[in-house]
């Protein structure tokens, strides 16, 4: 009886198994279908300078519009993206379109000196990674020194001298690095020091408990300091409340973003709220 229990469970995982898997399959052929259709849009989140809490740039989102379905937030797909290599495609139209956006709004005359785009584990290790951005910055016209390409610390440990040749490589092309989601992965200090990056972005979820949270008050101060000492610049992701953003400014902190300023918005909505600062 306990074997045939034994089967009857075995088949019952597989079935579950190979639901999931189809699901993902669908998922994979839809999100090659979405990208061939040009399904997916970029919205765009502000991120303010400390010293004026007015906005210094942007941070591109990518969302998928299947049509007539509500829009699908990155981390629905992205993680599929990555997985099936898709990422690949999918991330050189990101940083395309948001360097051609961003030319736009400078064209326009509107005040954007940064333009943030994430790139993902397999776009930092894919070969040509440097001559991708060093395409998208020559066919759109946007300035180097205003890109700000997103890491996380985990791209930064796995060959850790590849990884120093691709990032002074892409750092001679002009554009700035940061890494986001910070104090969420392993980066040392020695590998903060011997990387060329310009920004750390410290993690929501050190923000989220500011107020209330000993240690994410410390760990937060602490990577505030530590920016400091390593000559970085620092911002806060996910500020949410004015608890948060008290805390920020009494240890110091350069930039912010998050609800408490902004959700991240379509271009036609970014473009006007810029257009409003300007005229001010
Ligand atoms: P991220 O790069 O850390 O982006 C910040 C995320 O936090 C965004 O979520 C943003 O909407 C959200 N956020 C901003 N302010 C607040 C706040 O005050 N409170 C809370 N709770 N959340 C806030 P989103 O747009 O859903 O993106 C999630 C993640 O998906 C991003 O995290 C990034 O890792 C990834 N992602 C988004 N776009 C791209 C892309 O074009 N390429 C790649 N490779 N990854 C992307
Ligand atoms: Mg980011
Ligand atoms: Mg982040
Ligand atoms: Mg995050």
């Amino acid at each position: 009886l306990a074997k045939q229990e034994g089967r009857n469970t075995y088949r019952f995982h597989t079935q579950a198994l190979s639901s999931a898997a189809s699901e993902r399959l669908d998922l994979e052929t839809r999100l090659r279908r979405a990208l061939a259709e040009n399904e997916f849009v970029l919205h765009y989140q502000m991120l303010i300078d400390a010293r004026n809490e007015a906005a210094i740039g942007v941070e591109a989102l990518v969302r998928w519009q299947p049509p007539g379905e509500a829009m699908v937030a990155p981390g629905k797909f992205i993680p599929i993206a990555e997985e099936t290599g898709l990422i690949v495609p999918l991330g050189e139209w990101v940083l395309r379109s948001a360097c051609q956006q961003g030319k736009a709004w400078i064209d326009a005359g509107l005040p954007l000196m940064i333009m943030a785009v994430n790139l993902s584990v397999r776009q930092f290790q894919s070969v040509d990674v440097v001559e991708l951005v060093r395409r998208a910055l020559a066919d759109s016209g946007f300035p180097a020194e205003r890109l700000e390409l997103e890491l996380t610390e985990g791209m930064l440990m796995d060959d850790a001298n590849q990884t120093i040749v691709t990032l002074n490589a892409l750092k001679q092309l002009g554009v700035r690095l940061s890494i986001d989601d910070f104090g969420t992965g392993y980066s040392s200090l020695a590998y903060l020091k011997r990387f060329p990056i310009d920004k750390l972005k410290i993690d929501q979820s050190f923000v989220r408990g500011l107020y209330d949270d000993l240690n994410d008050r410390e760990i937060t101060a602490t990577i505030i300091a530590m920016s400091r000492i390593l000559k970085l610049d620092v911002l806060a992701e996910g500020v949410e409340t004015e608890q948060q953003l008290t805390f920020l400014r009494e240890n110091g902190c350069d930039y912010y973003q998050g609800y408490w300023f902004h959700r991240p918005e379509s271009a036609a909505g970014v473009e006007q709220r810029l257009a409003e600062k300007f005229s001010r």
